[in-house]
C-alpha cells in the first residue's frame, strides 16, 4: 500500500544513498590499503545494489557503519519497488509514521525493533 505521503520518504531514501555512495567512494579513494584499488574499481563498474556485498569482509570502522547503513537504505528501496514500504519486514504490520518520518529507512515495527534491541541486550 504506497500513499502519497511516502513520496517524500523516498526521495529522501533517495538523497541519503546518493550521499552514501558518496561518502563510501570517498574513504576507499583515500584510503592506502593496497586492496582498495581493487575494491574502488568494483565499487565503480558495480550497481549500488550489489555494493553491500562487494564491501563486505573489507570495510572497518566507518567504512563499515556506512556499509551497514546502505544495506538498510537499499532495504527500504527495495520495499518500495515491491509495494512494501512502511510494512514490518517480520511481522507485515504497519510501522508508525513517526518511526519512518524520523528514519525512512526504518524496516521494523516499533515491536519488532523493541524485540530486537532486548535480544541484542540478552544475547
Ligand atoms: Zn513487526
Amino acid at each position: 500500500m504506497q500513499t502519497k505521503d511516502q513520496k517524500p520518504l523516498k526521495i529522501k531514501l533517495e538523497a541519503e544513498l546518493a550521499q552514501l555512495s558518496n561518502d563510501i567512494m570517498t574513504v576507499v579513494t583515500a584510503s592506502t590499503q593496497d586492496d582498495y584499488s581493487q575494491l574502488q574499481l568494483l565499487l565503480q563498474t558495480q550497481p549500488q545494489s550489489l555494493w553491500p556485498e562487494l564491501l563486505e569482509g573489507k570495510s572497518s570502522g566507518v567504512l563499515k557503519q556506512k556499509q551497514q547503513r546502505l544495506e538498510q537504505v537499499l532495504a527500504a528501496l527495495g520495499q518500495f519497488q515491491m509495494g512494501l514500504f512502511g510494512l514490518c519486514a517480520q511481522c507485515d504490520s504497519p510501522i508508525s509514521p513517526e518511526a519512518l518520518n524520523h528514519d525512512p529507512a526504518t524496516l521494523l515495527c516499533d515491536l519488532c525493533q523493541s524485540q530486537k534491541k532486548a535480544g541484542a541486550k540478552s544475547s
